[in-house]
């Protein structure tokens, strides 16, 4: 089974519409596939073949989407590396992946220090030669391969196929709709499946793409309001930024702009409030690397009546719990599922009896609606209860005086474990007022048993929390 070269077609279906737009440069679809042709011609001569696996570092610039699109046309299997990661993590990646080449955007040169780096200047001066660009693609092909954040352990290096990608921009449109006018603010990664799976809707619906190198939450407003963008894609924190310079200019959200998409991590009721009297529809999501994103989406209709829901599935999608009812894992089947892992996780069997394990655990209420309750391997069993480090850590960052806060598990004698919890305070407060705290707001063995305030908490290049690490502070 097979597609159509997704950029020759979109080139041949609706040359003339906008691509992309970054700064003050801007490319038609026609624009754009002439020059992928020409840096899949350098590519050839640099020796990228048909089913290399290669890998890209950059920021996200116009020349990322053209190497990448460019790769797409020879075949390539593209491994998406994070910027922010350090060497160390790079070489774990890149060796894992055993890629041939790795394509290294000049300013990122630093961080790359191996005999496969050819730099994007290097692919640019190179000099085109004749290749056969690939009329069909196979639905299984792997287009990308994208590392997990590795939060619970070491990242795993997934495998994105052409068919993932396809049902996730079929499923979003389903879900959100598609208009021609459309254009797409990405401020998120590029090298993260949020942020290439809006080059991929690009294609796949003919969609414009406004390209930004980093976030910017005043750019961002005044595009919002002024009606250049009709959507965005956004986490927690970027979108409270948005949301306060729309606030502080006293704007209002264009008509034209039709929703922010929101993931990573539950968005607070406050912010949900705050947007819907700046205009801005918020379209909360809950999905992973191994399901190209988005697999739940909660409407706007919904927001306020099912406050810390993902949601339910995409038209596609299929979710479950492990134990219908009550809180368990969650499990996922749809054809945005990964088929697997590359590298040291390659003989892990993602899909058995056909679902998608998720390693979180959830609850789908009597309507359907999903809540993510936490990670399976965070879960804390206290004297035979069980314990959800999220819960507490809910409480905790209510408390006016914490910043942030991370709860683990510490071995206890008497209970088997105990909640611990580690705090950075924004306010001067005592341990006892916060222990305090939480005894109002927590059965007692949900409160911590210990307390430590801290200067700052461990997190990964995704900027998540880092909870074995806080076991191991223990
Ligand atoms: P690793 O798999 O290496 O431990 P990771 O799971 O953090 O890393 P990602 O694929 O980037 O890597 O993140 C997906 C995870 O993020 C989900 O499995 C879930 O735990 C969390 N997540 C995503 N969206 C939501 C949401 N709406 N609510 C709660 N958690 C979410
Ligand atoms: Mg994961």
């Amino acid at each position: 089974m097979t597609y159509p070269n997704w950029l020759s077609q979109r080139s041949y279906l609706s040359g003339d519409r906008m691509a992309l737009s970054f700064q003050q440069q801007q490319w038609t679809f026609s624009e754009i596939n002439t020059i992928a042709l020409d840096y899949a011609g350098k590519l050839s001569a640099l020796g990228v073949k048909e089913n290399s696996r290669i890998a890209v570092l950059a920021k996200s610039t116009p020349e990322f989407v053209f190497v990448l699109y460019g790769c797409m046309h020879l075949g390539c299997e593209m491994v998406m590396l994070n910027e922010r990661l350090s060497s160390n993590e790079l070489t774990y990646q890149i060796n894992d992946a055993e890629v041939t080449f790795i394509f290294v955007a000049d300013v990122l040169k630093e961080k790359m220090n191996d005999s496969r780096v050819v730099l994007f200047s290097e692919v640019e001066n190179a000099k085109s030669i004749q290749f056969e660009p690939q009329q069909q693609w196979a639905k299984d092909r792997t287009l990308s391969i994208m590392y997990t954040s590795g939060t619970t352990g070491h990242p795993k290096g997934v495998r994105q196929t052409a068919e993932n990608h396809f049902s996730s921009a079929v499923s979003s449109a389903l879900n959100i709709g598609i208009a021609p006018e459309d254009v797409w603010l990405c401020a998120v990664p590029l090298f993260h499946i949020s942020g290439f799976s809006i080059l991929m809707r690009s294609l796949i619906y003919g969609m414009g793409v406004r390209l930004y190198e980093k976030f910017d939450a005043d750019q961002s407003a005044e595009e919002i309001c002024n009606g250049s963008v009709t959507h965005m894609s956004v986490v927690g924190v970027t979108l409270e930024r948005i949301l306060t310079s729309v606030e502080q200019a006293s704007m209002q959200a264009s008509d034209r702009f039709k929703a922010v998409l929101a993931g990573g991590g539950p968005i607070p009721i406050a912010y949900m409030k705050r947007a819907k009297n700046c205009g801005i529809p918020v379209l909360q999501t809950y999905g992973m690397t191994e399901t190209s994103s988005q697999t739940t989406t909660l409407q706007v209709a919904d927001a306020e009546r099912k406050i810390g829901s993902a949601g339910k599935p995409l038209f596609l999608y299929e979710v479950k719990t492990e134990k219908p009812g009550e809180v368990g894992e969650i499990l996922i089947r749809g054809p945005q599922v990964t088929p697997g892992y590359i590298g040291k996780f390659a003989e892990r069997d993602v899909q058995q009896d056909g679902w998608l394990h998720t390693g979180d655990m959830g609850y789908l209420d009597a309507e359907g609606f999903l809540f993510v309750v936490d990670r399976r391997s965070d879960l804390i069993v206290s004297g035979g209860e069980n314990v959800y480090p999220a819960e507490i850590e809910k409480v905790l960052s209510g408390h006016p005086a914490i910043q942030e806060v991370g709860v683990c598990g510490a071995p206890s004698e008497q209970w088997g474990e105990v909640p611990v919890a580690f705090v950075v305070l924004q306010q001067e407060t005592t341990v006892e007022e916060l222990l305090a705290y939480c005894r109002e707001q927590l059965a007692s063995y949900k409160v911590p048993k210990q307390l430590t305030i801290v200067e700052s908490l461990p997190r990964n290049a995704s900027n998540k929390l880092l909870r074995r690490e806080l076991r191991a502070w223990v």
